[in-house]
Parts: structure tokens; sequence; C-alpha cells
């Protein structure tokens, strides 16, 4: 599901530049060993072994791995998607895994009908399906899925079209001045920008009776470059399949949220679903859309939202009608989630991974290319056992089924395992997108940025020979330059470090982090993919363009794997709460003059600002705490105490009771956008009454915020406490 832009958006690249790089003091993060979370008496060990590792992954493992995944499509909820399940699950047996298959049963559509016809100003059919190419043989593939949005209800309307850009909240305001109404029109609007369940929402609530979705050329087309199957961008046929579930108000399965859908499960009635859309959606190919547009009449569209096809961009409606009919069959279906572990000594905590396994159709990028690199990391780690290593925590690594229909899998097995991952899940690593070029790509919640950055420093880039760190950082500092043409921003330039995204709801460690509360992160290799969600995402597509060699499979397998020994291995967990700190503090102090602008005083706004300031505080005497038990023998008691708080702190930013609204989304510093869907909004709820000028709800999420920080500087004092060396501890080793 997780779709990584092309060229970072600038203000992205701002804000992220912004916030996270406000220059770290180097005393209180840097381990005096030289390896962040380990004694003098450990490192070599610990550098012996990822090296053993590292030496493992292979490209051609990987590609036999791919060759077998991306074998027939499988979409969540078929045989096809239960057969890869079973086969995933023996894999991770072979390598020494203890694997079993979890189902859940949820509310889950196939489509059984789809019609799309221009009607006026003249009679076409349209709705055509994607092309197939004799240099691919599996494009001919039969079972191949139409293209649809899941959870689109069933519907047949016709109506005049009217052309609303993006789909986005600006779009429709623009619309208005151009004087064309949406109600009981179908919309078309085009991919990109927002999260297709929030057009989809968007068009709900402007009162339209349907929408399509197209892929235009300017934005994953000719435009961009060659298209497939010459270049590995969309062709004119290509289509976007994908879920329009409304995640940013919860994900999963819809009839049973906040509880698992296990067979016996209470389920509400879809009636009262509220991530349900209801209006009938649809994607379509950019050429079907080109025989839409070019009958639009009434106004000229602002030069934006002009596409890359060869006709002038009209608003709409005019003379044209469409009639779109879809039929779909919901009911009940069985999905399969492998889970895989790797018991360690101590199996009160736990270092989870995940990648789903579901794929609109044969998924090779998405989300092949992860599992192929999961498998190759569970290979290595199996060789590790086999040759006398144990895993100090214990590893479980996760295949989701029903990711792409909404984190099905995923959220279903969160909710039902909440109280036990709070209690030992350290972290999260997801990887979906794994390979779709050579440019490493990360999101993290802030404490889990920097071992990112240092992982990332072991392994070699294939193409440039330099590591991938530095082959991150110069992409990006060559991107910075080339998405707005003058030198890098100052904050960044003035830190010189790489920055990491930040986590929305675009894959599976939404409900890890947004809903229990576990430190996640999220990590890829990025390229020129324009067949998202195609049926051309397969195969043959990566074996040309991708990764053709798979040397970049088996360099993720890499730092997959080294990173899991450090969150394994630690003596203390590598969490970097002062940069968290920073993060926070700076995000407090631009949303508190915000709030003043939108009318608080300096008094509403202090605890704001005050609790931000005494977290940052508590961080700092944390830091040189942790840097000296990670120095000192400790003894086995007193380290698990300090480990288990210390991964602890996130879920110290929960609310019990949710947003406002939804009260799925327990964590209040971050969530998805409530218009913006795969994006992450930092303290959603404060921004979200600061836009609204709610004087009220800003003062009510100013306090939410206030005493969820100080809850967490509780713990970080507390950890400062647990971590002062004690007489006893220092004799007992
Ligand atoms: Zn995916």
């Amino acid at each position: 599901m997780t779709f990584r832009w092309r060229r970072l958006p600038l203000f992205f690249i701002c804000i992220a530049a912004g916030v996270i790089f406000l220059g770290v003091p180097a005393a209180l993060i840097e381990a005096q060993s030289g390896l962040r979370g380990f004694s003098a008496a450990h490192v070599d060990a610990e550098r012996q072994l990822e090296q053993s590792l590292r030496k493992i992954p292979d490209a051609q493992h990987a590609e036999e791995n791919l060759k077998r995944i991306t074998l027939e499509p499988h979409m969540a909820g078929t045989e096809a998607s239960h057969r890869l399940a079973e086969w995933l699950r023996l894999q991770y047996e072979s390598f020494g895994f203890d694997a079993k298959l979890v189902s859940y049963s949820v509310w889950l559509p196939q489509p059984t009908e789809i019609k799309l016809e221009l009607i006026a100003p003249q009679r076409k059919s349209l709705g055509t399906q994607e092309e197939a190419y004799e240099w691919d043989k599996s494009t001919f593939d039969a079972r191949a899925s139409v293209g649809f949005n899941t959870y689109s209800p069933s519907g047949d309307v016709t109506a005049p079209i009217v052309y609303a850009n993006y789909g986005t909240a600006d779009d429709y305001r623009q619309l208005e001045s151009l004087g064309a109404n949406v109600a009981g029109k179908i919309v078309l609007v085009r991919y990109g920008s927002s999260y297709r369940g929030i057009k989809a929402k968007l068009a709900e609530e402007h009162k339209a009776a349907a929408l399509l979705i197209y892929s235009d050329p300017a934005d994953d087309g000719y435009d961009a470059g060659d298209i497939y199957p010459t270049g590995p961008w969309r062709p004119m046929s290509g289509i976007q399949r994908g879920s329009i579930l409304y995640t940013e108000i919860y994900p999963g399965d819809p009839l049973t949220p906040g509880i698992a859908a296990t067979i016996d499960a209470p389920r509400i009635a879809p009636s009262e679903a509220r991530s349900l859309p209801r209006i009938p959606v649809m994607p379509i190919n950019a050429q079907d859309a080109a025989v839409i547009l070019s009958h639009l009449t009434g106004a000229k569209v602002p030069r934006a939202w002009q596409g890359g096809l060869p006709i002038t961009y009209h608003a709409g409606p005019g003379e044209s009608s469409v009639h779109f009919k879809i039929a779909m069959d919901y009911q009940q279906r069985k999905i399969y989630d492998v889970i895989a572990r790797l018991p360690g000594a101590d199996d009160s905590e736990w270092v989870v991974l995940g990648n789903h396994h579901d794929a609109w159709v044969f998924g090779a990028v998405d989300p092949g290319s992860g599992t192929a690199v999961m498998l190759e990391t569970a290979r290595a780690l199996g060789e590790l056992v086999r040759g006398g290593w144990k895993p100090r925590r214990s590893i479980v690594m996760c295949e989701w089924d029903g990711e792409e229909p909404g984190l099905i899998g995923s959220t279903e097995w969160v909710e039902e395992n909440v109280k036990e991952l709070q209690a030992k899940a350290v972290a999260y690593i997801n990887t979906d997108v794994g390979v779709a070029g050579p440019n490493f790509a990360a999101s993290a919640t802030p404490s889990l940025q920097e071992i990112v950055r240092e992982v990332t420093r072991e392994v070699t880039d294939p193409k440039t020979g330099h590591s991938v760190y530095d082959s991150w950082k110069e992409h990006n500092e060559h991107s910075v330059v080339e998405a707005n043409g003058t030198p890098r921003d100052q904050s960044l330039r003035a830190n010189n470090d790489v920055p990491l995204g930040t986590l929305g709801a675009g894959s599976d460690f939404c409900p890890f982090f947004d809903f229990a509360g576990i430190p996640s992160l999220d990590i890829g290799f990025s390229g020129d993919y324009g067949v998202y969600h195609s049926l051309y995402d397969d195969f043959f597509w990566m074996k040309r363009f991708g990764d053709p060699d798979f040397t970049y499979h088996a360099a993720l397998a890499k730092i997959l794997g080294t990173l899991v020994l450090r969150m394994d291995q630690a003596d203390v967990l590598p969490f970097d709460y002062f940069q968290y700190a920073e993060t926070i503090q700076h995000e407090g102090v631009v949303l508190a003059a915000s709030a003043k602008r939108a009318g608080l005083s300096d008094g509403d706004v202090a605890p704001l600002t005050d609790s931000a300031a005494q977290f940052r505080e508590a961080a700092e005497r944390a830091a040189p705490a942790l840097r000296a038990l990670e120095s000192s023998p400790a003894n086995a008691l007193q380290e698990r105490q300090v480990n288990l708080l210390l991964a602890s702190v996130e879920q110290a930013f929960l609310s019990a009771q949710g947003l406002p609204g939804r009260p799925w989304y327990k964590h209040t510093l971050w969530a998805p956008g409530s218009y913006a869907g795969y994006t992450a909004v930092m303290m959603p709820s404060l921004s979200e009454a600061i836009e609204h000028k709610d004087a009220a709800a800003m003062r009510r999420e100013i306090g939410e915020v206030a005493s969820a920080l100080a809850r967490a500087t509780a713990r970080l004092n507390e950890v400062s406490r647990l971590a002062q060396p004690v007489a006893s501890a220092q004799s007992s080793k």
C-alpha cells in the first residue's frame, strides 16, 4: 500500500528539515563503546555477529523468492493468497522458526460486474482493462483482478461529469469559484496528492453521485519517463487499484473496530461502519479518462490542473454524461497472517518485523520485494542459530494478509494481542515496498531515526560502492536541490544529516504505532516506479527495471538483519529520546504560536510549551544515565527494567479515549491527517482544532498533549533513576 513520491514535495522536505535537524549535542547520544546500546564488553561480539549475518543474504535467493511469490495473482480473500501464506509458513519453518497461520473472518467485497460508458454527447463503451504484452506472459493471466477500488458500495449512476483535479479540499474550493457544482454529478479526479480514500470521502461530502479516479500521464506515466514495457512508468491502459476504506477513521475489518475479527466476535452492521464509503468509486486508466475529458466543456481549468493528456482540460460538465455501474459481492472472507517466532533467551522482550503478503495482482514490488527480503533475513537469522547463536530477545516475523484492502491482517492481530505487545514488543520494523529502485528511504518514530542512519552505514550500496547511508544522503541532497532549484534548506545544511519521514497510515506499522504505541519504523529502496497497484507490477518489471540483479534485495536484507541484531542484542535499547524531545518541542512552539494567532492567550498555550520543555529536560537527564548504564556492568534485572520502561515511553503518549471523532487512534502526537490520509500530522487533534479556530477544543487538546507529555516525562525520569549504577548491580556480574 505504501507509496513513496517520485519527487518529495518541497513542503515535506522543509518541514522534515525544520523539525528534525536542530543540532543534537553529540555527547548526549554517542555511545562510549562506539556502538549505541552496547557495553564495551559486548561490542566486538556484536560486530562479529553482524558481519556474519551480512555475509548470508544473497541476490540469487532473493530472486528465487520473488519468482515464487509472484507466481500467480494473490489478492486478499482468495485461495491464492491462502496458498502463498502456507508456502511462507513452510519457508519460515525450514529456517528454524516456529511458524503458524492466524486466520480472521473479515467483511471484504470483490466486484462481480463493472460497466462504464459515455452516454453523451456520443455513445462509447469505456471501462477498458489493462493491455497484455507478448514480452511479459504473465500479463495474459486471466486470474488477474479487474481494476476496482475495494469498499466501493454497489451502485448504478448516470450523470454529467465534472473534473476536480486531485479531488482535495482545496480543489473543491477552486471548483466552486469556477462555477462548477458537483452535487449529483460523477466527479472525475486524478491520482496523487492525497490517499484515494480521502478523495472518496471528499466527493461524498460534496454530494457527488459517484467518483472515478484515473492515472494522469503527468503523474506516473509518459511525462515521467518511458512507459512499460520499454520503461518503468505506467502505460496508457494501466490502472491503479486500491482501497478507499476510510482508514483515517479506523483501519482493519470495518465491522469489528477495536477488536479482533475472530469467527465469533460481535460485529456492527455495515450501515454503522464509519470507515465504509457511501458513493460508488472506480479507478480508470488514462485512455478512458482522455475520452471523457475531451468531451468536457465549461470553464477552462487553472494551469496547475492541466495534466499530461494532449487536450485542454475543462471543468465540465457541458453536454457530457456517463453511465457507471458497479456490483460488489459484500461477504465474510477469510484472511491468513503468518506469525513466525524465533524464541530468545528472554521471551519477555520481542523484536517484531512485518510486511504484507497479499497483492493487487502479482505484487512484485508491492509487497513481494519486501517479502523476498524478509525471507532472506529470516534465512540468515536461522543460519546464525544453526551456528550456535541464540537471540537475546525473541524475534517475531509477520506476513500480513489483507493489507491492501485496509491494513486488515495487521490491525486484527494487533487488536487481538495488544496487551501482550504493549508488555513485550520493543519495536516494530516494517518493510513493504522493499525494492522499487536504488534510493534508500525510511520513516520512523523520532526515537528510532538515528539507529536507522547508523545501520545504513554498515551496508554497501551495490551501485555506488559507498555505504547505503552515503548514497542516501547524497541522493537526498541532490533531490532537495532538484525539487526547488535553489540551495538546500538552511537547517538541513547546518546539521548535515539525512531526514526520515514520519509514520502516517500507508502500511502495517499503523496499528502498532497509532493504536498500540509500539515504537515503529518502515524501510525500503524507492525508485522510478510507475506501475504501482497495476497488472504490470510483476516479476518481469522487477527483472527489467526495478532491481535486475537483485543486489538491492540482498542489501535490504543486510540492513534489516543488522537492524534486528542491534535491537535484539542491545544491552540498553538504542532509543534516542533526545531527538524525540527536540521534535516535540519544535512542533510545540510552532503550534503554540498558531494557537495564539487563532485567539488563545499566553496562559492558554503555556501547558504545551512547558510540558514539552520538561520532556526535553527529562530526555537530557536520561541520555547520560543510559550511556553510563551501557558502559558499566549492570545486572540483568536492572537492564530489563530499564529496557522495558524505555520501550514503553511511546505508550505514555497514548490516550485511553483516543482522538476526538476517531477513538481507534490513541496516539496524541501522531495520526494520519483527517484530510491527508497516508501522511502523518503531528499533534493531530490540536492542529485540527487550530485549523477550525475552535478555542474550547484548542484548550482541551493542549491539555491532552500536556498530560501525555507529563506521563512520558515521568517514565523517562523513572528510567534515569533506574539506570543509576548501583553497588549491588556492579558486584553481581
Ligand atoms: Zn504494500
